[in-house]
């Protein structure tokens, strides 16, 4: 409908302008373009540009509004010329983007840069239901080194030590799985290798009456159990064996590692899922354009929120641990 952006140049430029940003945001959030009131759905609406907000016109509190009330962009003092490049680049940079670099580019705090590129991707997670099917890879690898050296909380450390089995001291383990037909992935951070965590996990993402192939780990041993066709390859003797191999996960691997050590340079634990969801996503969206990856995140960006406390409190924690 619009001349949006199409690079990162350009979007830079586009979203510098107060009024660009304001018809963005209506266009992806009005598929009409009528503003309506975040409290109660009015379009009984009028811009105050001095104020660079609505009004609604039926009473009730709260009758003046930005375009930020109901997204995840709510609360933030920060404007949407900060917010519609941060998305730009975190959807569009192969590698991700640190919050060092971000701060660089906008020119605000990197403490800040952190929070926004966090609440940016809860908008790059799925949320959807609809499980892999076909032929689908599975695979874990271990993401470790610089997170071991880190401190971890006693919660952490009794999750990533004392429980888990089949990898090293401090590491992670994050579980992929990938539907051969379309390409798309899935990561999920796991206590660890066992079959319980496994199985639920396929079990979770997976139709049943799909082909699974994996290596040779025990844990994948009882899927036919569980209504799956099971297939492996022991990794010591050989990596393909005609269809049989995990290649496709193998390249997302090393995408997710490149990030994760060039530029994110350590992660807590605790915020691995985040990442591996944010890979996640430009893994599964690569063969759209720029412009097409930013417009999914800002469309995702709409009835979500994050608040500080989500971010670094422990309830989250609890949410993540399975079964
Ligand atoms: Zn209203």
């Amino acid at each position: 409908m619009s001349n949006w952006p199409n690079t990162l140049q350009e979007a830079i430029i586009f979203f510098a302008d107060d009024e660009n940003c304001q018809a963005f945001m209506i266009a992806i959030r009005w598929a009409d373009g009528k503003v309506r009131c975040p409290q109660c759905g009015s379009e009984r609406v009028t811009y105050l540009k001095n104020q660079r907000r609505y009004k609604c016109y039926e009473k009730h509190p709260k009758s003046q509004f930005s375009l930020k009330v109901g997204t995840i962009f709510e609360d933030s003092p920060l404007g949407l010329d900060k917010w519609l490049p941060a998305a730009w680049l975190i959807g569009g940079c192969k590698n991700g983007i640190s919050s060092y670099e971000l701060s660089r580019g906008l020119k605000i705090t990197q403490k800040s840069c952190w929070f926004m590129l966090h609440r940016i991707r809860v908008a790059m997670q799925t949320g959807t239901f609809e499980k892999l099917s076909g032929t689908v890879e599975a695979d874990e690898t271990f993401v470790g080194g610089k997170v071991g050296n880190m401190h971890l909380d006693k919660q952490t450390r009794m999750r990533m030590g004392k429980k888990r089995t089949g990898g090293f001291e401090g590491k992670a383990v994050v579980m992929g799985l990938l539907e051969r037909n379309t390409k798309k992935a899935r990561v999920k951070v796991l206590p660890n290798t066992r079959a319980f965590h496994v199985r639920t996990n396929v079990i979770d993402n997976v139709q049943k009456g799909s082909v699974v192939y994996s290596d040779s780990l025990r844990s994948y041993r009882n899927l036919p159990a569980d209504g799956y066709v099971h297939e492996f390859i022991d990794h010591t003797e050989a990596y393909v064996r005609g269809n049989i191999h995990t290649n496709g996960l193998e390249n997302f691997w090393s995408l997710f590692k490149r990030a994760l050590k060039g530029t994110y340079v350590s992660v807590e634990p605790f915020h691995l899922q985040a990442y591996a969801d944010e890979q996640c996503f430009r893994y599964n969206e690569r063969k759209g354009t720029d412009f097409e990856r930013f417009a999914l995140i800002m469309k995702n960006i709409v009835g979500r929120r994050l608040t500080y406390n989500e971010l670094t409190g422990k309830e989250e924690l609890m949410e993540r641990e399975p079964g």
